[in-house]
C-alpha cells in the first residue's frame, strides 16, 4: 500500500464514518501534500523523521504515511476500517444484495468531495452494475450547481470516464443524470432539452421547505407530474434532530407518484433517512416504485445503502418495486416508458 492509498482508503473510513470535521480535512490536506511530493523525498523524511516538519502533516497523518512507506498496514487505517463498517440486518441484507446500482450520488462537481472517476471505483467495488451521477442543478448555488453549460461539459466527460472503465473491460456504466431543484412554483431547474439527454432525472426541494402546506403540496405533485422526472429525492426535507419534515398532502403526492411512475426515494443519508417510516409505508399503500439511494457526498457514502435497506425491510417494500434493482439497461428502458 503507498502513502496515497493508504490516506485515500483513511478518508473513504472517515467519510463512511460520517466524520466531516476537522479529522477528514487533515487527511484530505496529508493526500494533497503527498501527490504532490516527490515520492523519494516522502521516503527520506520517514527515514529522518522529519514528516511533520512539512506545513499540513501532523502526528496522525504522518504516522499513516510512515507506516504505509515502511511496509506495515497502517495502525490508524486498521482502526477506523473497523470503526466505520457499516450494519445491516439479516433482512435488509436481501435487499443490498438485489441492488445493482445507485440512483443518486454527488461528485466535485458540485459539493461532493470525490471526483466521478473515484465514485465510480468505488461503486464497482462495492459490487454496483452502474450508478447515475446527479450533481446538483444550477440554482443551488452554495452547491455550486451546474447550469447547462457545465452539465454539458460533465455528459462529455462522463462518456470519456465510462469508455475507459469498457476499455479496462468492467462491466460497469455511469448513467447521465442530476438531482434537479424543484422550484418553488414546481417548475424544474433545469430546460426539457437537458432534461430529455438524461437517463435519470432525480427532482428535489432544497428551498422553501417551510412554505404552506397546499402550496407545498401543488408544488411537489406538479414536480412529480413531469414526464422527465424519475425519482423523487428525499421527500420531506428533515434533517433528523435539525429540521422538520416539510408539510405535504402525503395522499396526494404518492398518488401521484404512482400515477406518473416517479420513483419515491428512500434516502440513507443517516441525517435524512427520508421518507420517515409512516410515510413510507404510505406509499406503498399507494403501489408506489421506489429507489434505495446514498444520496453519497464522497466515495465512502456510497457504502450507506444498508440504512435504505434496512428500513425498506422494516417496512416490507415489494423487492419489485425497487427500480434499482433492475439492471442499467431496464433502468433506462424505465425511466424512458415512465416519460
Ligand atoms: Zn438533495
Ligand atoms: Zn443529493
Amino acid at each position: 500500500m503507498t502513502p496515497e492509498q493508504a490516506l485515500l482508503r483513511v478518508i473513504h473510513c472517515l467519510d463512511r464514518a460520517h466524520e466531516s470535521g476537522f479529522k477528514t480535512k487533515a487527511f484530505v490536506r496529508a493526500l494533497d501534500i503527498v501527490r504532490n511530493t516527490p515520492p523519494g523525498e516522502i521516503e527520506a523524511r520517514v527515514a529522518a523523521d522529519t514528516l511533520t516538519d512539512i506545513d499540513g502533516i501532523g502526528k496522525a497523518t504522518a504516522a499513516v504515511i510512515t507506516d504505509a512507506v515502511e511496509g506495515r498496514e497502517p495502525a490508524y487505517l486498521a482502526k477506523v476500517e473497523a470503526e466505520s463498517q457499516i450494519e445491516m440486518t439479516d433482512a435488509g441484507r436481501r435487499y443490498r444484495e438485489a441492488l445493482k446500482g445507485d440512483c443518486h450520488l454527488h461528485s466535485t462537481w458540485s459539493d461532493g468531495g470525490a471526483p466521478i472517476e473515484a465514485m465510480a471505483t468505488t461503486a464497482m467495488a462495492i459490487g454496483h452494475e452502474y450508478m447515475v451521477q446527479t450533481d446538483h442543478s444550477a440554482r443551488l448555488t452554495v452547491a455550486h450547481g451546474l447550469d447547462e453549460v457545465r452539465l454539458a461539459e460533465q455528459l462529455d466527460q462522463i462518456a470519456e470516464v465510462n469508455a475507459v472503465i469498457a476499455d479496462a473491460g468492467h462491466d460497469f456504466r455511469i448513467l447521465c443524470g442530476m438531482e434537479v431543484d424543484i422550484l418553488v412554483d414546481g417548475s424544474l431547474d433545469l430546460s426539457d432539452e437537458m432534461l430529455e439527454r438524461l437517463d435519470v432525472v432525480v427532482a428535489s426541494v432544497h428551498s422553501k421547505l417551510r412554505m404552506d402546506r397546499q402550496q407545498m403540496t401543488e408544488r411537489m405533485v406538479m414536480a412529480v407530474a413531469s414526464p422527465h422526472v424519475d425519482i423523487l429525492g428525499h421527500c420531506t426535507g428533515r434533517m433528523i434532530g435539525r429540521r422538520p419534515p416539510s408539510e405535504f398532502d402525503a395522499d396526494y403526492v404518492f398518488a401521484a407518484c404512482a400515477q406518473f411512475n416517479t420513483a419515491v426515494e428512500i434516502n440513507c443519508r443517516p441525517e435524512r433517512l427520508d421518507p420517515p417510516r409512516e410515510l413510507l409505508r404510505r406509499a406503498m399503500d399507494h403501489g408506489c416504485w421506489f429507489a434505495i439511494d446514498s444520496d453519497a457526498h464522497a466515495t465512502g457514502q456510497l457504502e450507506w445503502q444498508p440504512h435504505g435497506c434496512d428500513r425498506a425491510a422494516e417496512c416490507g417494500v415489494p423487492l419489485d418495486r425497487v427500480i434499482n434493482t433492475l439492471t442499467a439497461d431496464d433502468l433506462v428502458a424505465w425511466t424512458q416508458q415512465a416519460a
